[in-house]
């Protein structure tokens, strides 16, 4: 049985200490402290969530509601503990300080196990309707009345979603194999398991259970991949020089989509594995229609104006992923879906199978108005690839994906078993995905917004760490800069976030990396002022960087690495 006091004190150990390998140890001891029925719950809470993001559950909290909560387990008056909060800057030290020494003694405290704390965290984001909201206040408040002032301080934290301990996927995973069997040997099967479901309570779950199902974890409805990620090149010639004989297909600018069917049930993820099944009644018609039991696969999707005979841009497309008016924007941009790839049919997980039994698969299967193949040639010589790549950009559509014929399906990697080739190749700009850490007031005409432009950084999975690659001052429309003044004004924070690595540049406010933006730039150079790849103080950065778009499809998981930016600069180096 493990309590909540344990756990509360290793967070405090590793908000002293950052290193990977000691975070490791530590979060290896506290495994071996836990049982088969609680290690699911841990693992959720160690990754500041209740359910993997696809289930829909969120805490759903306010300051508000957290300051009530505190208020009355507390015994001090709102205003007080207002106060308190503006001094401290953060609502779980100020619970931890107010409640330490609390003025009313609570009726009884009893040592609240993980299990305890996880079910009233579960009642509280379940809870809605008339009335939820203070049965939500009354349920933290239990659980204050129950907390020392360390518990408090993560249980607050926890609920607000600013628990940021830095302790990664990778962590976990390592400490899963270690808890078990004294080293990292078992972490390659486990990551494997985590990238064919995404639910990592889950897999430590089975893991606890029968540690040897995790060799031979299958793909399962209903539980969504990783979805696989594409390498770049930038010209037609190392294509063919890697691949070799391969299917180039056309690389469509919608949005991705994971089909899962089981008999008459049917979900659809986005790439971020949120379920989005609500939002495209006319998909899951489609995927009704087909003549399989079960089924898992992954297409684009694209808005197709009849009127001028061609796919509506990624703007128009968007229209789609909303949540009301849905009838009324299935009319206006009806979808098309792509398909790409496919993973699991009728009992048989299909990841293992090369490309090519899979296409076969595809192109048997998706006979549908809707649902339809990728367009697909196979090519083995470069001036065939380059005339493809030609007619897919003046068809409008973003360049070609090359698809090696052998390769298994590598969920959440990023492999040379795809490789896109866009339209960017042979200019000198590129774009990638970045997250937001900081944004500048305005100077000048701009002042009048307050707005002035954004710090972003890419992740780098070796350290655990995002690291600062660019300021971006320009690319905004008026718009967008009220909308981003907006939605960052929200999550400002008065340090630093604590995964991130910067330098010399600072920005006005920090704020939390939740928003990933696509930045367009000419080159990348090396630069003392940002920390991505830095060695000897130097770092790379983005040359002439200007924002395209708020990418809310993108989570913060997802965005570009310091590799792939350090790829891109040996490609450009190649290139010139
Ligand atoms: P990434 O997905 O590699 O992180 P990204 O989201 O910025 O990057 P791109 O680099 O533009 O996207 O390309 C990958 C995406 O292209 C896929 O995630 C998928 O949504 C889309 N795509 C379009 N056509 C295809 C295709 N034929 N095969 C695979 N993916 C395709």
């Amino acid at each position: 049985m493990l309590l909540f006091s344990n756990v509360a004190f290793f967070f405090k150990e590793i908000e002293k200490r950052s290193g990977r390998l000691e975070m490791t140890d530590q979060l290896a001891n506290l495994f071996k402290q836990t049982d088969v029925n609680e290690i699911d719950k841990l693992v959720y809470i160690i990754q500041g969530i209740l359910a993997p993001p696809y289930e829909g559950i969120d805490l759903g909290m306010g300051e508000r509601f957290a300051l009530a909560a505190i208020a009355a387990s507390s015994g001090y008056p709102s205003n007080e503990v207002e106060k308190n909060y503006k001094k401290s800057g953060d609502l779980g030290d100020t619970a931890e300080e107010l409640l330490g020494k609390k003025k009313q003694t609570a009726l009884s405290t009893t040592e609240m196990e993980i299990s305890y704390l996880f079910d009233a965290l579960m009642k509280i984001a379940k809870s809605s309707g008339p009335g939820s909201q203070d049965q939500k206040i009354k349920i933290l408040t239990e659980l204050l009345n129950n907390s020392s002032g360390l518990e408090s301080r993560y249980v607050i934290r926890y609920v607000t979603g600013s628990l940021r301990l830095g302790v990664g996927d990778p962590t976990i995973l390592d400490a899963l194999s270690v808890a078990h069997v004294g080293d990292k040997s078992l972490r390659e099967p486990l990551e494997r398991a985590y990238n064919t479901c995404s639910d990592l309570g889950y897999v430590a779950k089975v893991f606890y259970t029968n540690p040897k199902k995790i060799e031979s974890f299958v793909v399962t409805p209903f539980k969504p991949l990783m979805p696989a990620l594409a390498e770049r090149e930038n010209a037609p010639e190392a294509i063919i020089e890697r691949l070799g004989k391969c299917g180039i297909e056309m690389k469509y600018d919608g949005f991705r989509l994971q089909c899962h069917r089981k008999g008459d049930r049917v979900e659809l993820y986005s790439r971020k594995l949120e379920k989005m099944t609500n939002m495209f009644p006319d998909v899951v018609e489609a995927i009704r229609e087909l003549k399989v039991a079960e089924i898992i696969f992954e297409g684009e999707a694209l808005a197709f104006d009849s009127k001028k005979g061609r796919y509506f841009p990624f703007q128009q497309t968007m229209h789609r992923r909303r949540k009301h008016g849905i009838e009324d924007a299935s009319k206006e941009f009806p979808l098309n879906v792509f398909v790409f790839d496919v993973l699991y049919i009728d009992g048989r997980d299909m990841t293992e199978q090369p490309y090519e039994k899979r296409r076969d698969i595809i192109e048997k299967t998706f006979k549908n108005k809707i649902l339809q193949p990728s367009q697909m040639t196979l090519v083995s010589k470069t001036n065939e690839l380059e005339k493809i790549f030609q007619n897919s950009i003046s068809q409008g559509l973003e360049g070609i994906m090359a698809k090696d014929l052998t390769a298994p399906y590598t969920a959440g990697k990023r492999k040379f078993a795809w490789i896109k080739l866009k339209k960017s190749y042979g200019k000198s700009v590129d774009t990638i995905d970045a997250v937001v850490v900081g944004y500048y007031l305005g100077q000048g005409a701009r002042a009048e917004f307050e707005f002035g432009g954004l710090l972003v950084a890419v992740y780098n999975p070796d350290r655990g760490k995002f690291e600062t690659v660019a300021r971006i001052g320009s690319g905004f429309s008026e718009d967008e800069m009220r909308n981003l003044q907006e939605i960052l004004n929200d999550i400002k924070t008065k340090k630093p976030p604590v995964k991130l690595d910067f330098s010399v540049e600072k920005p006005d406010f920090w704020v939390t990396p939740k928003y990933v933006v696509e930045v367009a730039f000419d080159d990348i150079t090396q630069s003392s002022m940002h920390t991505c790849g830095a060695k000897d103080g130097k770092g790379y950065a983005l040359r002439f960087p200007r924002l395209v778009k708020l990418r809310e499809d993108k989570g913060v998981e997802e965005i570009t690495t310091t590799e792939e930016v350090v790829r891109m600069y040996e490609l450009q180096h190649s290139r010139k």
